[in-house]
């Protein structure tokens, strides 16, 4: 497709989708909500036109479009109304861009057209009781029986487990070699015998994550993706992509046509009985905080979409998304009084879902590491098991 001004834009859109109104509310991450429908349409609406994932190729469910291009159709999406897409967002944000990357052409045409147009949910199957901030320490197996690979073991924290049609799934296929060395990454169907899903509650009440059993789940060769022994670098590519917040696009409150200050403030003004100077100041320092993080993300997202190969900036992104959405989180719970602390009030669920905000894709302390080591230079931590073939190495070392 030739690249469509704002106003060309908008004139596509409006046959499409509802023009948002500073009445439109949204949930954001998920947050109390279970409901997959509406996102299901929005994706199905726009995945003609390719307006959800533009960089992806037309035969995929994007339009081709160039960083800039894609920017400027961000810009006038946040004019519509785009439903929290939770559900699809590993899909969209994640496995889709890593697909891109490291499927084959096989494999892309299976995938990636189901995830645009929210057919096929996708979760991520990486975190291991012993295996969290340690990444690399998995210890889920896979064993290659010819064609198909034997897989069991437990998974953790495995979000948007129970509506997953697919999760991207890394395993350890030779325990001889160093923990970096020895995995390899699957796609594997969530209805295959031998998986079994427990959904966890959060303290937000939602139970949108779980662990995962596998025990003797029988993966087809074709459904790897990348080459045995090369599943780290996938999973860096998929990591790297969630914290850019590639995809993340849909949700949020970005400002409604029209408004001249941003919705969620003007919601804040609505809920405080006292506008004090103290108050005014939070919410002047929050508004430039989220300004700078939006710009700062949206760079790093359209790095990494450009590139296809993001790099440590998703790491900076994420900490100033995690320190903006507490932020706001916080000072609306607060600014509506007592009734803040009732589940129906006020950034309730928000406040309640922050805390994970700093430890889901990589806790801060772990960006703070690749930010010292892979932009400021700083020396690295002692990895002492590095070398050492992973059955010998200790478990559960950090
Ligand atoms: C809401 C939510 C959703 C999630 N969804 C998914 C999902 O879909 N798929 C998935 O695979 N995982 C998911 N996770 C798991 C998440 O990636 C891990 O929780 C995270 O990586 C931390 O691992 P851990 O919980 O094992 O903590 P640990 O690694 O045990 O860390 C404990 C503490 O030690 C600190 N620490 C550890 N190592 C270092 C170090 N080297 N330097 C400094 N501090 C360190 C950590 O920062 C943390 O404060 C989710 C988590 C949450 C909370």
């Amino acid at each position: 497709m030739s690249e469509l001004s704002e106003e060309q834009i908008r004139a596509e859109l409006d046959l499409i989708l509802e023009r948002r109104n500073a009445d439109t509310r949204l949930t954001t991450m998920g947050a109390g909500s279970d409901d997959l429908n509406e996102g299901r349409s929005y994706l199905a609406n726009t995945v003609n036109g390719g307006w959800h994932v533009p960089t992806w190729p037309e035969e995929h469910g994007g339009q081709d479009a160039s960083a800039s291009h894609n920017a400027r159709i961000g810009r006038v999406l946040r004019e519509f109304v785009v439903p929290d897409l939770y559900p699809f967002a590993i899909g969209l944000g994640m496995v889709g861009p890593a697909l891109l990357t490291h499927g084959n052409s096989a494999q892309q045409r299976e995938w990636l057209k189901p995830i645009a147009s929210g057919e096929s949910i996708w979760c991520q199957m990486f975190s291991e009781p012993e295996a969290g901030s340690d990444l690399a320490n998995v210890a889920l197996s896979a064993q290659q029986d010819g064609e198909e690979w034997i897989v069991g073991g437990q998974k953790t924290w495995t979000s948007r487990a129970m509506w997953a049609d697919w999760a991207i799934c890394l395993a350890r296929t030779d325990p001889g070699q160093p923990k970096h060395k020895g995995l390899t990454m699957f796609a594997l169907p969530m209805s295959l015998d031998g998986v079994e899903i427990r959904p966890l509650m959060q303290m937000n009440r939602d139970a949108h994550f779980s662990e995962v059993f596998v025990d003797g789940a029988r993966v087809l060769d074709r459904w790897r993706i990348g080459d045995i022994g090369e599943g780290w670098r996938v999973a860096m590519t998929v990591l790297a992509h969630e914290r850019a917040g590639g995809g993340s696009r849909g949700g949020g409150d970005g400002n409604a046509r029209g408004l001249k200050l941003p919705s969620w403030i003007v919601d804040l003004q609505g809920l405080a009985n006292e506008q004090s100077g103290a108050w005014r100041n939070q919410v002047a320092n929050l508004y430039a905080h989220d300004a700078t993080s939006r710009w700062t993300s949206q760079r790093a997202a359209d790095e990494a979409r450009s590139s296809g190969s993001p790099g440590p900036a998703g790491s900076g992104a994420k900490l100033r998304s995690v320190k903006s959405y507490k932020g706001r989180s916080y000072l609306t719970n607060m600014t509506s009084g007592a009734h803040g602390m009732l589940e129906d009030g006020h950034g309730y669920i928000e406040t309640m879902t922050a805390p994970s905000m700093s430890i889901r894709g990589g806790t801060d302390e772990i960006q703070r590491n690749i930010l010292g080591e892979r932009v400021l230079g700083l020396p690295g931590e002692p990895r002492l098991d590095r070398d050492v073939p992973w059955s010998e190495s200790r478990r559960g070392l950090i």
